[in-house]
């Protein structure tokens, strides 16, 4: 079988939307599923899909279009607006995330034009200094937004543990409902989405007793790896291994552990060092930085990995039985997940 390959078991990661619909949807918290890390994969769209939830978000606009062309039946909510792509947004999104009012201006022009009613939701910045517009001139900006032809203000959210890493806890969360309840009030409108985070949230959702008007979630890394995001703790009932990385063994032998002559800079311009722990069997693997992210790369074997240039990894293959032509798995983290699932050269096999 071709390597490198990611294989991808669809039925975990249908168990793992399902269970995580169902554990939020507990306390009135709907999931939309976000495919990102996977590229807008078509596969792992359908068995979202086929789990219950009924939005899928994407970062880009591409994933979206190959969604929607190839077939699938569900609401696609656009994570990163662009300006320059507000055509293409209104064409292929149903609901984009904003928090800048010349975009929703401009979303509203290409709405009008393709005579369409495009749904906005608004991003508000709780501290974590990603996206979103600053609380105190939200009212003005809601302000404004209601006037445009062609927008459909359905929401606001917010986003963090992902630039600063501030956790999303009680108080962040009643600060959002609080900022929801004060605009449905002020402008007499209903808000559909509160939509209050990531995978991050767990640690909030398991903890509250009340989770306010939060009624919305945004989950990637937690449908796919299985856990939170704020420590990285697995989340009981879930699988963390539905994505397994395979790669071969194409050189194998007995060599120093410390490289030899006059010691400049590696591939990446890095002076690198080493301890000597005498002779070691060096197994060298066809899989590199061009693929995946390699510090976040966890063996599955008794190995460890030693480094890595653009095409070549390269482990220490300790006492296992290891010969040319093997192969070698790893479970992925989110960095080496995005960097597997992003390369042209990793072949994905669903199992
Ligand atoms: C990526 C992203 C998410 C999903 O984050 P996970 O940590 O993978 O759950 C949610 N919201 C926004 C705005 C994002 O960009």
């Amino acid at each position: 079988m071709v390597t490198p390959r990611i294989e991808i078991n669809l039925r975990k990661i249908a168990h793992n939307a399902k269970t995580l619909k169902e554990l939020y949807g507990s306390k009135g918290i709907d999931v939309i599923g976000v495919t990102k890390v996977v590229c807008g994969d078509t596969k792992i769209a359908e068995i979202i899909l086929k789990s219950g939830i009924r939005i899928l978000a994407d970062s880009r606009i591409s994933n979206i279009k190959k969604m929607r062309d190839a077939g699938i039946q569900a609401q696609f909510l656009l994570l990163r607006t662009i300006y320059s792509q507000a055509n293409d947004v209104v064409n292929y999104a149903d609901i984009s995330l904003n928090s800048e009012l010349s975009v929703i201006k401009e979303l509203s022009k290409f709405a009008v034009k393709q005579d369409k009613t495009h749904k906005i939701i608004l991003m508000v910045e709780l501290g974590d200094l990603r996206e979103g517009i600053m609380p105190s001139v939200l009212e003005n900006t809601v302000k404004e937004i209601i006037k445009l032809k062609g927008i459909k203000l359905v929401g606001i959210g917010t986003n963090l543990a992902c630039f600063g890493g501030i956790k999303p806890d009680n108080e962040k969360m009643e600060h959002l409902s609080s900022i929801a309840k004060n605009i449905e009030d002020k402008f007499k409108l209903k808000l559909k989405f509160i939509s209050g985070g990531n995978s991050a949230n767990y640690n909030w959702f398991m903890a509250t007793k009340d989770v306010g008007k939060i009624n919305n979630l945004r989950l990637g890394e937690s449908i796919f790896l299985g856990c939170e995001t704020l420590d990285r703790k697995p989340i009981p009932k879930l699988f963390t291994d539905a994505f397994t990385l395979i790669a071969e063994v194409i050189e194998l032998k007995t060599k120093p552990s410390l490289p030899y002559g006059d010691i400049h800079q590696d591939a990446f311009g890095n002076t690198p060092k080493f301890h000597d722990i005498g002779e070691i069997r060096r197994a060298l693997l066809g899989v590199g930085l061009q693929d995946v992210l390699v510090s976040g790369l966890m063996p599955i074997s008794v190995i460890d990995i030693l480094g890595a240039s653009s095409d070549h990894l390269i482990v220490n293959a300790k006492q296992t039985d290891l010969k040319v032509g093997d192969t070698v798995k790893f479970n992925l983290n989110y960095g080496a997940l995005l960097a597997a699932m992003t390369s042209p050269y990793i072949i994905k096999k669903y199992k």
